[in-house]
């Protein structure tokens, strides 16, 4: 941890943001002996303990471990090989490693994640300010490039050849591109997910996808001992509302099986209500600036893209900065928008599918009801369909 008065005036590139996606481009700009500094508004233990995602393509696993914070992943992750979809009271199962040439997923908690970079990088002396806030950038044109932040009540200006606006969704990145030049997609989906965090033993070997007609249910995980359960509610719904045994009663009902399955319950430990939201910010790169991760998209958290997606942002930028630092070549740079924009799209398009698929919209005409049930009949009896959707949920992220 440095405190903004040891922080140098310039760095080679400066990272707004230090959730995932800020942490591993640091961590890999350094592998390549490239400086950064991590500008960061919450406090390490803010951090550390923000839960969010939970589920690791092979692709960002392989990233992590070749950034060198592949250790404890590969000792306290889950390695998963199938995941379950649940309708009309049976289950069926999707067999994502045979589907597609033995890839799995990993269950290994964003938090902690984000421990292992923190850990990293200040074990490498790295440059990275908590509660440093920054207020305004300058993405630069021919001169180097700006970031106005304040830290310890003072304001401070570091320069930069680059910057990486890692800033997440509600970031200030963003907004330094001109509205002239940027165009932003935004969907809302109308309905939101509730989740709780258990002290439980896991419920199932294997992640729980739900549709039923009161609505969606997802049982998921985050250790041997921490369950992470959803189920979809109003986006405008008090979680602090709910009694815990109305919580299970409405899970056990959408998760219900004819052979009587149920959660294993065990003390909810905290609870959230989340809205879905699709959105994608063009260009994603201006000037100096380059947008990662969620500073430039959401997608829904259904297909359980986000944390992938950011990763692979962070992949093709430091690819790219790279080869402008190593072999003089600005082709990669020129070109990152266009590349990262494709895959986030086919994120969007995955995503969006899967929730609409398992989602009930009271809205809904019972037509479309009809058709989810067709397709989901579709994906679990056609291998075809079935290997189409695994390709997307173990790896779409990688290209
Ligand atoms: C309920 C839920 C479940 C999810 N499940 C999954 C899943 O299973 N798999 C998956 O891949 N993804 C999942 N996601 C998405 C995933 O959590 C995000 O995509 C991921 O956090 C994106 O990382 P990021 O670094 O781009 O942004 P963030 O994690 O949002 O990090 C941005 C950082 O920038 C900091 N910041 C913001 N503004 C400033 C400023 N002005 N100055 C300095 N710092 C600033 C913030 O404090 C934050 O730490 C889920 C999300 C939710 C909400």
């Amino acid at each position: 941890m440095t405190a903004a008065t040891s922080l140098p005036g310039h760095a080679q590139v400066g990272i707004v943001g230090g959730g995932p996606a800020g942490l591993l481009l640091s961590q890999l700009l350094h592998a390549a002996g490239i400086t950064s500094v991590v500008l960061e508004a919450r406090s390490r233990a803010g951090l550390e303990r923000l839960i969010r995602a939970g589920v690791l393509e092979q692709g960002t696993t392989d990233l992590l471990t070749e950034a060198g914070v592949g250790e404890r992943l590969r000792r306290e992750g889950a390695v998963h090989h199938g995941i379950e979809l649940r309708y009309d009271g049976e289950s069926h199962r999707i067999p994502l490693s045979m589907l597609t040439g033995g890839k799995g997923i990993t269950l290994y908690a964003q938090h902690e994640v984000v421990k292992d970079l923190i850990a990293a990088r200040i074990a490498a002396g790295g440059y990275l300010a908590f509660e440093a806030t920054v207020t305004d950038l300058q993405p630069g044109g021919d001169g180097p490039a700006g970031i106005t932040y304040t830290h310890a009540g003072k304001a401070a200006t570091l320069s930069c050849d680059f910057i990486a606006g890692c800033d997440g969704f509600h970031g200030v990145a963003r907004q330094a591109i001109p509205p002239a030049v940027r165009r932003e997609f935004l969907h809302e989906y109308p309905y939101g997910w509730f989740g709780i965090l258990v002290d439980a033993p896991p419920s199932s070997p294997e992640l729980i996808y739900a549709r039923h007609a009161r609505g969606f249910a997802l049982v998921s995980t985050r250790s041997a001992t921490l369950q992470r359960m959803y189920f979809q509610c109003s986006p405008t719904e008090d979680a602090q509302g709910w009694r815990d045994g109305d919580i299970w009663r409405e899970l056990e009902q959408r998760l219900a099986t004819r052979s009587g399955w149920r959660p294993v319950e065990g003390p909810i430990v905290q609870r959230d209500v989340v809205s879905l939201r699709s959105f994608v910010c063009e260009p994603m790169q201006y000037g100096r600036l380059f947008l990662a991760g969620d500073a430039a998209h959401i997608v829904p958290p259904t297909g359980a893209k986000g944390l992938n997606l950011a990763a692979a942002d962070v992949r093709t930028l430091a690819q790219a900065l790279v080869a402008h630092y190593h072999e003089g070549r600005s082709d990669l740079l020129d070109s990152y928008s266009g590349r990262c924009l494709q895959r986030a799209w086919r994120a969007q398009r995955f995503s969006s599918w899967l929730t609409t698929l398992l989602h009930t919209d009271p809205t809904q005409p019972d037509f479309e009801a009809r058709l989810q049930l067709a397709d989901l009949q579709h994906l679990t009896s056609s291998k075809a369909a079935a290997t189409a959707l695994a390709e997307n949920y173990v790896d779409l992220a990688r290209h």
